[in-house]
């Protein structure tokens, strides 16, 4: 165990070279900026998303990757038609307002209804039918900021579940407070789900600053109605991609160290924080691993497709992989914005403990500490994992992410290179260090 330890120990500082004061550390930046400014948006299925597959193409090839190509899988498409919410006398004023993603359309002159507010999604599923039905609900519930985004699993089911609850109750259609943390008059989309069981009811969501007023004049009067007009359109099946691209293994090329981030985003930015600062980043990870010799392991850099509309992607990749997932030595994704990483979570067997110890001991001048054995690597990793590949997640400050996620507002801008130069770092150790050992972190 101990002759191991050390070896293992070896094998973790030989990555911190005099080579890694020349790599360009600003790589991560300047993809995601040329992500952002050349394709923008980019929709699962849509003309832009295909865009971005191209633009992921020509830079893997371009970046000096040993191997690129692209995997397709089926998807229902749905493209956002114009929305308008806006309230009846006495009050009469418009909201900011999105279609939750996958809404169906209201009839085309909208849907004229009273409005019956709740505080959360269990508080809807209490409620009396008679209470609810013919009317349009709505669910007020605030998020927090939080540095994990622990908040997100509490709030988000009012998005997902929340048309599935109020149909079963015969509403006509429902509205949420945004699931975010700013008081910025932007609305925050997100995927929401059906059930076959239940009505197919329209379903949006409002900025905070909306619900909160929204919240004030039903103080006033109850009684008021709402008009929601949404002209989304569900266009039927086609046809996305995962790119992959490889650096081949020196001596272990069957190997395979997986890094990954999510190339589609939501239609309303351009998806920088989400997750175009994800896609350069593991983009230049591997770029910059080969500029300093082939590893032993294969890296492959999976950019999935279709994450925002339920994981698609990732389904399809381990399905069309299933029969090598054993040679998948190590997975993790970057999809959480782009600020500094702070903690280092593993999802390892009991034996690699001790190699995960390590590489925190590696990355504790980034100011990351180690956390806990319970990570799932990230949301389209996750169906990795539970398939039983071993991850790692790069925790990243979440305070601020929920201010601008899935809102017009994730922008560029709001990238700060400094940071995505630390993950970066923490990246490059990382993964330097999974594939040039012989650890098994199944074990
Ligand atoms: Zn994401
Ligand atoms: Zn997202």
């Amino acid at each position: 165990m101990k002759i191991w330890l050390t070896m293992l120990v070896a094998a973790v500082s030989l990555n911190l070279t005099a080579n890694d004061l020349e790599l360009d550390h600003s790589l991560a930046y300047k993809l995601t900026e040329s992500l952002t400014v050349e394709v923008g948006a980019r929709i699962a299925g849509s003309s832009a998303d295909e865009r971005a597959v191209v633009w992921a193409e020509k830079n893997f090839a371009a970046l000096g990757y040993d191997k690129v190509w692209r995997e397709p899988f089926k998807m229902p498409f749905w493209q956002r038609g114009a929305a308008s919410l806006t309230v009846s006398a006495p009050f009469q004023q418009s909201f900011v307002v999105s279609a939750l993603g996958g809404s169906i359309a209201t009839p085309a002159l909208g849907i004229d209804s009273n409005v019956i507010m709740f505080a959360s999604l269990a508080e809807l599923k209490k409620a009396d039918p008679s209470q609810v039905k013919g009317k349009i609900v709505f669910i007020n519930k605030s998020m927090q900021k939080d540095k994990e985004g622990n908040f997100y699993s509490e709030v988000v089911g009012a998005r997902s579940q929340g048309a599935i609850e109020a149909a079963k109750l015969g509403a006509k259609a429902i509205i949420i407070r945004s699931v975010g943390t700013s008081l910025n008059r932007f609305a925050h989309t997100g995927i929401m789900r059906y059930s076959d069981k239940v009505a197919r009811i329209p379903a949006a969501a409002i900025s905070v600053p909306d619900a909160i007023q929204l919240e004030k004049m039903l103080a006033l009067q109850p009684n008021l109605t709402l008009r929601l007009t949404m002209q989304n359109k569900l266009p039927g099946t086609v046809t996305s991609h995962n790119v992959i691209a490889e650096i081949t293994g020196r001596t272990k090329p069957e190997e395979i160290v997986l890094i990954s981030a999510h190339l589609d985003s939501w239609d309303q930015g351009t998806g920088a924080l989400d997750d175009a600062a994800g896609v350069g980043l593991v983009m230049a990870v591997g770029a910059l691993i080969k500029q300093q010799g082939q590893p032993e392991r294969t890296i492959r850099v999976v950019l999935f497709g279709n994450e925002e509309g339920g994981l698609l992607g990732a389904k399809a990749y381990a399905a069309k992989h299933a029969n090598n997932l054993h040679n998948h030595v190590f997975a993790s994704e970057s999809d959480f914005g782009a600020d500094r990483i702070w903690r280092l979570d593993s999802g390892v067997g009991k034996n690699s403990l001790a190699f995960i110890a390590e590489l925190q001991k590696k990355l504790a001048h980034l100011d990351i500490s180690l956390g806990n054995n319970d990570a799932y690597g990230g949301p389209d990793v996750s169906v990795l994992k539970a398939l039983g590949v071993p991850v790692v997640t790069l925790l990243q400050d979440g305070t601020d992410y929920f201010d601008y996620h899935h809102t017009a507002n994730d922008t560029f801008d709001k990238v700060n290179p400094d940071a995505l130069e630390q993950n970066l770092s923490a990246w490059l150790i990382t993964t330097k260090a999974v594939a040039n050992s012989d650890i098994d972190l199944r074990k």
